[in-house]
């Protein structure tokens, strides 16, 4: 399926950087439209057939213990080191290969909204989106439709509904306790909307409730951009692919316009360059900041497209942390097959900003619920605080192997100037490549925001009448741990404060466009990807009409 032809001399219309949510998205969009696309990715088709999918944990044990692996779908982080300074690590995940991290994601796929979009405007915290809703609503339909998104028929100002949604799946017992506890508080927990087949889509197998999407589909029932948009690009054979490509930089001419990209083969090192009309950046927010800031030249001396100083910049996501525990009223009741889609069947979208909510800082937090009930990833949850040992432990962690919940809130990191990705001239990769510096930290407004968060998972766990085992209340996860980085490369309406144009091109070199996360101005609360998705086809969109308009 993967050629590799080297052809120096040929000018491809379109060179596509990546192939996970955005890099897919751009060449299937492209290709369809007949557009001839070179995809340059890092990495190399992962084999469905060797998923430990269906692989029971005694199984795993065993296996392992014969030398057998599953598949590595992290990136070693020795291959392509980044640093961080003392004291505040960033925890960067990283998956170079078809498809990239849509191969193990968590699938959940919520809009943004106007709540979203419109609040840098309203509250003054830098840049606004310089979109709304309505721009973006059309490619959330088709999103919907092309990956099949599961979820329910609510939609609220916070989290816009879809007519495209495949059906939920059934909320688990544990789940329907907290969401009626919650709905004392006037919380609200909706159906989960996730990219989880619960029917078939475009001919796909639909999903058969196993629970094991994070070892990845062996069936590709959840969408995958390897599984479900690289075919079909394919089948236009207008795309040609070509694996471990790891490309460093990005080539311009005299008038600062890219003429070509250069890449490094991952396995012998040799280095290549591939002439392109256009290039769409899609490596993922982090790797797409470093070929961007590695693109110096003459025209841009501070990386490409970077006059305004601000790639690299604003870097956010969001903190999140655990509250697990269990409920004593499901306790002892009989095991049943909770396992579902993996993750949770609820979601509790944002609140805050509703009237009778107050709060003392900007933006706000959903969260998710993960293993709950006696799904796959719950059974054992907490057994190591049960005190005892021998047959009556086991006996406490059967009892509560039905009970199971956690809950986990996802907040709003702001965009500050200084959390930052740079690249560092001293520092080379194998390659010779400059690699990646990250400073990041939370402040003050995530402080504020995170007793709210804890207060309101407090609030929540009482009324549903649960008791808290693996809690201890301000304890954030690592940053970097929520893998939604944002900011670096930001659109917006002025080009001293931004990179890119509303769709997603550069202010400054017109046949550049970066498609990724990067994009986004603000994390918001919200998973990232249905959202990548969406402007990276309507970006995509765009590039094709100025290619047909002649002016690429
Ligand atoms: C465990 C996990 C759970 C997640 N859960 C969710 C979730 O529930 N909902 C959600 O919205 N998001 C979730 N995410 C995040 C989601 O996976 C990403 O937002 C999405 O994949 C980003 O798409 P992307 O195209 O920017 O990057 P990726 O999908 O990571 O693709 C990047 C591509 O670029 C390639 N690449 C990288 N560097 C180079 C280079 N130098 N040269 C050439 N190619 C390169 C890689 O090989 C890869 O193909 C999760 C991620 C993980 C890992
Ligand atoms: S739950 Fe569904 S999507 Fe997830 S791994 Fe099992 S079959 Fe695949």
């Amino acid at each position: 399926m993967t050629m590799q032809i080297i052809s120096p001399a040929k000018v491809y219309p379109v060179i596509v950087i990546g192939s996970g949510a955005s890099g897919g998205m751009a060449a299937w969009n492209l290709t369809r439209q007949g557009i001839e696309v070179v995809l340059l990715d890092a990495g190399e088709k992962f084999d469905r057939a060797t998923y430990w999918t269906h692989v029971t944990p005694w199984e795993a044990r065993e296996r392992r213990g014969r030398g057998e692996r599953a598949p590595q779908f992290f990136l070693d982080t020795r291959e392509s080191p980044y640093a961080t300074p003392t004291g505040r690590p960033f925890e960067l995940t990283r998956v170079w290969g078809h498809g990239g991290k849509t191969n193990v994601w968590g699938r959940v796929s919520l809009r943004l909204s106007d709540v979203n979009l419109k609040e840098p405007a309203r509250d003054g915290w830098e840049i606004p989106w310089p979109i709304a809703y309505a721009d973006i609503a059309p490619y959330y339909d088709r999103v919907d439709q092309l990956i099949g998104v599961c979820g329910g028929d609510d939609d609220s100002d916070i989290l816009p509904g879809s007519r495209f949604h495949l059906p939920p799946p059934a909320p688990r017992c544990a789940e329907r306790l907290i969401q009626k506890g919650a709905k004392t508080l006037d919380i609200p927990f909706v159906p989960t909307r996730r990219a989880n087949r619960t029917r078939s889509v475009r001919g796909s197998i639909p999903c058969h409730y196993c629970g094991n999407c994070g070892a990845g589909c062996d069936v590709a029932a959840f969408f995958c951009s390897a599984d479900h948009l690289l075919p079909e690009a394919l089948a236009t054979k207008k795309l040609e692919i070509r694996s471990n490509a790891v490309v460093s930089r990005i080539i311009t001419d005299a008038s600062g316009l890219a003429t070509a990209v250069q890449y490094f083969d991952r396995r012998t090192g040799a280095e290549r360059q591939v002439r392109g009309k256009v290039v769409v950046v899609g490596a993922s927010c982090v790797d797409s900041t470093r070929i961007l800031l590695n693109s110096t030249s003459r025209t841009h001396p501070n990386g490409l497209g970077n006059g305004s100083d601000v790639i690299g910049r604003y870097l956010c996501e969001q903190i999140r942390f655990h509250a697990n525990g269990y409920l004593p009223a499901l306790a002892g009741g009989p095991t049943r097959n909770d396992r579902g889609i993996g993750g949770e069947h609820l979601y509790m979208p944002r609140f805050n900003h509703r009237p009778g909510h107050t709060r003392d800082y900007l933006r706000g937090f959903g969260a998710q619920m993960w293993n709950t009930g006696a799904s796959s990833g719950g059974a054992h949850g907490g057994s190591e605080k049960i005190p005892g040992f021998g047959i009556g432990l086991k006996q406490e962690i059967k009892r509560r192997h039905p009970a199971w919940f956690e809950i986990h809130p996802y907040g709003e990191v702001l965009p500050y100037a200084d959390n930052r990705i740079t690249v560092d001239a001293a520092k080379l990769d194998r390659f010779g490549v400059p690699t990646i510096r990250i400073d990041y930290r939370v402040r003050e407004n995530e402080r504020k925001m995170t007793e709210h968060m804890a207060d309101t998972v407090e609030e929540i766990v009482k009324a549903a009448g649960g008791v808290f085992v693996n809690y201890n209340r301000g304890d954030l996860d690592g940053n970097g741990t929520a893998i939604h980085e944002h900011g670096t490369c930001r659109m917006g309406d002025d080009p001293k404060r931004s990179a890119l144009t509303a769709f997603n091109r550069m202010h400054e070199v017109r046949n550049v466009y970066v498609v990724d996360g990067s994009a986004f101005p603000t994390a918001t609360e919200k998973n990232p990807t249905l959202t990548i998705l969406a402007l990276a086809w309507r970006a995509t969109d765009h590039l094709a009409a100025e290619l047909k308009k002649g002016t690429l």
